[in-house]
């Protein structure tokens, strides 16, 4: 028996079989959760379909997360299916492409800025108060996607890293809030993973490599270690474990620069 089984869980952000929401939902289907995913656009909608079959799912619902919209009827779509939900995963972002090379201080415009913070970090807040209702008294637990950029200057991360850092805070205060209806709040920090949003990163494959070369692992994090790390935090096997940043990245953030 998995420990996930019984767990009703929604995960958001899978768009191909290399994205990291991908490995979760993998993740969690195998200790036995039932899934329902997101899809960002029509375009994903029958790839994302697909991959639902793979986890035994048959609930794949639009999310937009700029819409107020969508976000309310996701969850009412969500409650027509479930009783409740036991747990989110929250694996999106984005910043224009053009936010992502160069010096940051060249790069930031208010519209880039506006823009990464909105749908990568408000965004995590949006869905857990439009959820929180359906997670309630459930011992519930909401997983978000950071990285190393939230709290190191990392080259061409750029807007990114400020939106992370947003993020990581945006993980306490949450945890703090929803903590007294039981509901965990924590944060993933994965390495970097070719993924079709980190292709957006300039000199992105050299990041890779550089990791890759320094790393206490000596090798990239997958998507398959992210998913399980999600797993376990939205698992009762976590149920100490709130307001958390949990990095799954080969140990390359304990690394000085010397
Ligand atoms: P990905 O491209 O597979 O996933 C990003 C997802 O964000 C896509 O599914 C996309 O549809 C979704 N998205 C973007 N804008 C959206 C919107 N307005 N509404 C709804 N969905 C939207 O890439 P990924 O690397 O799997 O990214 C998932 C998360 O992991 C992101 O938060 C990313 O910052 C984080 N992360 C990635 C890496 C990496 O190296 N790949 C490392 C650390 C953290």
């Amino acid at each position: 028996m998995g420990f996930l089984e019984g767990k009703k869980i929604l995960i958001t952000g899978v768009a191909s079989n290399r994205s990291i929401a991908w490995g979760c939902a993998e993740a969690m289907h195998r200790q036995g959760a039932e899934i329902a995913l997101t899809y960002q656009n029509d375009k994903l909608k029958s790839r994302v379909e697909e991959m639902a079959h793979k986890c035994g799912s048959d609930i794949v619902l639009p999310l937009d997360v700029a819409q107020d919209a969508d976000i309310e009827a996701l969850f009412k779509s969500l409650g027509e299916r479930w009783d409740g939900l036991d747990g989110i995963v929250h694996s999106i972002a984005f910043a224009p492409r053009e936010q992502l090379e160069g010096d940051y201080v060249d790069a930031v415009t208010r519209e880039g800025f506006n823009t990464a913070h909105e749908i990568s970090s408000y965004s995590f807040a949006a869905l857990a108060k439009a959820g929180r209702g359906m997670m309630e008294g459930r011992n519930g637990a909401l997983v978000t996607m950071s990285y190393l950029g939230a709290v190191r200057a990392v080259p061409n991360y750029n807007v990114m890293g400020i939106a992370k850092a947003s993020l990581e805070a945006n993980v306490r205060y949450l945890a703090a809030s929803l903590g007294p209806k039981g509901t965990r709040v924590n944060a993933v920090s994965a390495g970097p993973i070719r993924t079709l949003a980190a292709a957006g990163i300039s000199d992105f494959r050299d990041m890779l490599k550089k990791v890759e070369e320094r790393t206490p692992l000596r090798r990239n994090v997958t998507i398959e270690e992210v998913g399980n790390a999600a797993a376990f935090l939205c698992s009762d096997l976590a149920s100490g474990i709130t307001g958390d940043i949990l990095y799954v990245d080969t140990g390359y953030n304990i690394l000085g620069l010397g």
